[in-house]
């Protein structure tokens, strides 16, 4: 199942007040409280559906970055390879990737550590996986080019690493330097220390006193088990190295899954549609599916099934994000009509069609149509 909209969950708009925000999930979470409805899972699913919800948009930061991130904005930051079972949201685990996002909260201080001086800059790159990938969980490789430590000074600056930093003489040390522009005083990075305060007197020649050099990166990325299609996983440090020992920034991989020619996925759950033939849907016949584990299923197709007709295979569907549980498979039967018949099958058809003309029932459907179809052009008196 795919994760519904915070907003639709709670029926309500998305400028919606905070006040309004608590009447409706108030509401709701009396409705599906489980104490008014035991053992009743569906009810225990939408309380906590809706729970989740409002603990998001009740928090005016988590609510920004949802409107801007949606889901996404909670997923990811599954570095270190997800897995187990339980709630995906018990506990503390959904605070915790939470901030470890977006650095809110926790311990001292509300500011984020890209705000340090010379912090190294946050990256961003994409990964492409197959759907089986995404099922099973998968291991990747991303490439990146970026500013590393330079070796030559151990990223302190100064050439073979031997005199400290001073502080910085243009700007005292701030970082930053101001210049009057027209009525205006901007502030700015200084442009001696590149706005981390401090300056080498020998600087290394390697890296012309940076601290860093440009080299591309190999790194390997835990894409979790169930994770959707533009997920972001966070790694944290693997980002640009900061200037002259500053913290290196944090590494973004958003996940793309490519489309599958045999499932198409929705959330939890996967479709497959299977065309048969005519006379298998007629007949009646078990059939042998496909599964995204790679292994197979049968579906017995009872006698007279239609095009459309939908079977369920319960626990063959998508894995689910940090849980143990899989969804369901839908196998979707499409009736496929010969074509390109030889003159024995045209006998064959031409004799059955005269059979079936005569006996009721055989194709309800067809026969209730064109009764309707009779009665409308006998009131219409033609
Ligand atoms: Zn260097
Ligand atoms: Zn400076």
């Amino acid at each position: 199942m795919a994760k519904r909209d915070y907003y639709e969950v709670l029926g309500v708009a998305r400028g919606a007040s905070e006040d309004e925000l608590k009447k409706a999930y108030r509401k709701l979470a009396m409705k599906h409280h489980p104490d008014r409805n035991r053992d009743d899972k569906e009810a225990e699913a939408k309380f906590k559906e809706c729970s989740e919800a409002y603990e998001v948009l009740k928090d005016a930061e988590k609510r920004a970055a949802y409107d801007r991130y949606g889901h996404a904005a909670f997923e990811g930051g599954m570095g270190g390879g997800g897995g187990g079972g339980g709630n995906p949201f018990g506990g503390s685990g959904f605070e915790d990737i939470f901030e470890q996002m977006f650095g809110f909260g926790g311990g001292g201080g509300r500011q984020r550590q890209g705000q340090a001086a010379g912090r190294g800059a946050d990256l961003r790159t994409e990964v492409q996986i197959t759907l089986e990938e995404a099922f099973a969980g998968a291991k990747q490789t991303v490439r990146v080019q970026t500013g590393v430590q330079c070796d030559a000074c151990n990223g302190s600056g100064s050439e073979g690493g031997s005199t400290a930093a001073q502080t910085c003489g243009t700007c005292g040390g701030a970082g930053k330097v101001r210049a009057q522009q027209g009525f205006f005083l901007i502030e700015r990075a200084c442009p001696t220390c590149g706005g981390s305060g401090r300056v080498v007197k020998n600087p290394c020649k390697v890296c012309q006193g940076a601290g860093r050099v440009q080299r591309e990166r190999t790194l390997n990325v835990t894409i979790p088990a169930g994770v959707e299609d533009g997920t972001r996983i966070r790694l944290t440090g693997e980002g640009e190295a900061g200037l002259r020992g500053a913290p290196s920034g944090d590494l973004y991989v958003d996940v793309g899954i490519l489309p599958h020619s045999i499932f198409q996925r929705d959330g939890a759950n996967i479709y497959v549609r299977v065309p048969l033939r005519m006379t298998q849907a007629a007949l009646g016949e078990a059939v042998e599916v496909p599964v995204i584990d790679g292994g197979r299923a049968r579906v017995t197709i009872p006698a007279g099934t239609q095009s459309g007709d939908q079977f369920r295979l319960r626990g063959k569907g998508f894995s689910v994000l940090r849980s143990a549980a899989r969804g369901d498979m839908y196998v979707q039967v499409a009736v496929e009509t010969p074509q390109n018949l030889s003159a024995r099958q045209r006998e064959l058809l031409e004799e059955f069609e005269a059979e079936a003309a005569e006996r009721a029932k055989s194709s309800p459907e067809s026969e209730g149509f064109f009764a309707k179809v009779r009665e409308f052009w006998e009131g219409l008196g033609r």
